[in-house]
């Protein structure tokens, strides 16, 4: 980028060097004027000592007007020719400040301004002013971008779009001389934003003096810039002029310019034209350097800030995402870990993959001993299982199952287990999480409860309900098979007397002996039920009535042999037993057989007691068996 300035700065020297040369030659002749004065013009350079100017303020590098900390100060190349002159003429020249170049050349019309250091000529500038031959001239150039289109010539800018100063004499003379090229303008307010809109692409090029064009894209670092073409208009020129009423003035102002040497002349093209350098020697302008390139400094420094912090802040919630991720699976790892319910993932295939810590308790294994396990092979029915696995997959369904194993410890589990289907990221099953609840407890109350409603609390045997049910069950099978079927009631004698004489408790405790003296007496396929408060009943299966009779005479002798222990005293009892056999022609119920064998009881009791009657058939007459006291 640098080298292009440099460049194009080079190739701008050696072209107004040749130019000027060229119009001095033109102007003078190649011989080198020395300052010869007549004594009229050093006259009146006594009598006017100091002699006021009409500078341009913005017309850089010809002439312009910086306000620094030292004040206004008058500078350019037409500033540095002055200087020379003064030192040469022995005068200063002293430029009217803070009035417009306009401003000046009215007071230059009214005689009121002695010189005008750097000014073109036109018409009506000529009738009021006294021109020197002119002394600056530069070449008027089409600048473009380095990466613009080819441009060689004014003609081909038709149609381009060009920056230009509606106020400038190129907008007049393109308007007149080229007729035929049209051109798309972009309006600026000068040079400076003319370049500036072609730098930054808003226009596509520009024609400018190539004194002003260099100047500019050297302070403005304009480097993408370059001198597309030349022009017709070869140059614009600039002379020092004075009021028409001093033409003595005028005489001396040519002199000394006459006597500028083309060293002099080069050094202060040289100065101007190299910017960068002549800046910044100069300490405001290296406190205004400084400035900006601590601003731009500025600039980068919090663009990289920026750019660091969005860098950081990007790495900050990646970080925080994955720090999340992490808590997420500690949390699904530790709300896994820590449920008391055994919770096993398990895959398509049915294997153990994970299991946690209560899997571990209920089924007696650790988790690397489940890890590669069958799901299946825990339980009792591993069909049951494994269809339950199979069906969760198959329709993706939350089914409860409920599942019996034995664990290690030989304890007989029960469980529901809740199958939920886990998916991936396609929505494709790849596996089964197995959450179970142990329900061994509840299943031991149920049980229990069960046992509640269909047993005695006091006997343990069937209670009168279950009797009454468990045998018109077997009723009815007997009846259908057309089998022998008999049942026998039994009451204690006088039990009364026993609660009477020893209290409820002996009572209770004699209930509960006479309870463990039939189930061992009769057989395990006969039922025996508590069916009244001392009142029991029997009902035996493909039993006829001899049979009944034999077991039932075999009961009653045990009973009347047995002595039953309470707080140190032996107590005795004795039972009464009616008898009745299913017959299939007269029987139509379990009740009317019931009735008939509580009739038999009937008459054991009002026969005496301890004593076995069978009640044959209807017909026949209840017979006392045998009696004892
Ligand atoms: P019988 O020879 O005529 O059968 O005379 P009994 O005294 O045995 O007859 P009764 O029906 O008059 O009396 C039955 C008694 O059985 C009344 C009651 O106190 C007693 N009993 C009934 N159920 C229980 C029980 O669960 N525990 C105790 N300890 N006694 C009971
Ligand atoms: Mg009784
Ligand atoms: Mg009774």
């Amino acid at each position: 980028m640098f080298k292009k300035v440099h460049f194009f700065t080079l190739t701008l020297l050696i072209a107004t060097t040749f130019s000027a040369t060229t119009l001095r030659e033109i102007a003078h002749g190649t011989e080198i004027q020395t300052l010869k004065l007549t004594q009229e013009e050093k006259q009146f350079l006594i009598e006017h000592p100091k002699l006021s100017m009409g500078v341009g303020i913005a017309f850089p590098p010809f002439q312009f007007v910086e306000n620094s900390y030292r004040g206004f100060e008058f500078k350019g190349i037409a500033a540095d020719t002055i200087r020379l002159l003064e030192k040469r003429l022995g005068v200063t020249f002293e430029p009217v400040f803070n009035i417009t170049f306009d401003r000046a050349l009215e007071l230059g019309r009214e005689g009121k301004i002695d010189v005008f250091p750097c000014i073109s000529w036109t018409p009506e500038r000529a009738d009021f002013l006294s021109y020197t031959s002119p002394y600056l001239s530069y070449p008027l150039v089409i600048i473009s971008r380095s990466d613009g289109p080819f441009i060689g010539s004014v003609k081909d800018l038709n149609g381009l779009k060009v920056a230009e100063v509606k106020t400038l004499s190129t907008y007049s003379k393109v308007k007149n001389e080229f007729p035929e090229v049209t051109l798309d303008y972009q309006f600026e307010q000068d040079t400076e934003s003319m370049l500036e809109a072609v730098s930054l692409g808003k226009a596509q090029a520009c024609i400018v003096d190539l004194a002003v064009a260099s100047y500019l894209i050297n302070k403005r670092g304009l480097s993408n810039l370059k001198v597309a073409a030349p022009t017709p208009w070869g140059d614009n020129k600039l002379a020092m002029a004075t009021p028409n009423s001093m033409p003595i003035l005028k005489r001396i102002l040519q002199k000394g310019l006459d006597s500028i040497t083309p060293e002099e002349e080069n050094l202060i093209r040289q100065k101007w034209l190299r910017l960068e350098y002549s800046s910044l020697t100069n300490p405001y302008h290296v406190l205004q350097w400084a400035l900006k390139l601590t601003g731009f400094a500025l600039l980068i420094f919090g663009i990289i800030f920026w750019k660091n912090r969005n860098l950081k802040r990007e790495v900050e919630e990646k970080v925080a995402a994955r720090e999340l991720l992490k808590q997420a699976n500690n949390y699904n790892r530790s709300l896994f870990e820590i449920n008391t319910d055994p919770i096993m993932a398990i895959d398509r295939e049915g294997v153990i993959t994970d299991a946690n810590k209560s899997t571990e308790t209920i089924t007696g294994l650790s988790r690397t001993e489940l890890i590669g396990r069958k799901f299946s092979s825990l339980f009792t029915n591993d069909q049951k299982a494994d269809q339950g696995l199979q069906d969760t997959l198959l329709y993706s369904s939350i089914k409860n199952h409920e599942l019996e194993f034995t664990n290690i410890n030989g304890k007989n589990t029960h469980a529901i287990f809740n199958f939920s289907v886990f998916k991936d990221e396609t929505g494709i099953s790849t596996g089964i999480f197995a959450a179970a609840r142990d329900i061994t407890e509840r299943k031991i109350m149920e049980e229990r409860l069960k046992e509640m409603a269909t047993t005695d609390s006091l006997t343990g045997l069937n209670n009168r309900q279950h009797f009454l049910e468990h045998s018109s069950i077997l009723f009815e099978m007997a009846k259908r098979h057309k089998a022998n079927l008999s049942i026998a009631l039994f009451d204690i004698d006088h039990f009364k007397q026993v609660n009477d004489t020893w209290g409820h408790e002996a009572g209770d405790l004699v209930l509960r002996e006479l309870s463990k003296l039939a189930l061992n007496c009769f057989r395990s396929s006969d039922i025996i039920g508590r069916i009244g408060g001392e009142e029991f009943a029997v009902i035996m299966p493909e039993t006829d009535k001899e049979e009944a009779i034999l077991a039932s005479e075999r009961f009653r002798k045990i009973v009347e042999s047995t002595r039953f222990e309470y707080e140190n005293d032996l107590l005795s009892i004795t039972v009464s037993i009616g008898i009745a056999q299913f017959n299939p022609n007269t029987n139509t119920t379990i009740n009317d057989l019931t009735k008939i064998s509580d009739d038999a009881l009937y008459t054991a009791k009002a026969n005496g007691r301890n004593m076995v009657f069978c009640a044959n058939d209807q017909t026949t007459p209840l017979k006392p068996l045998k009696s004892s006291n």
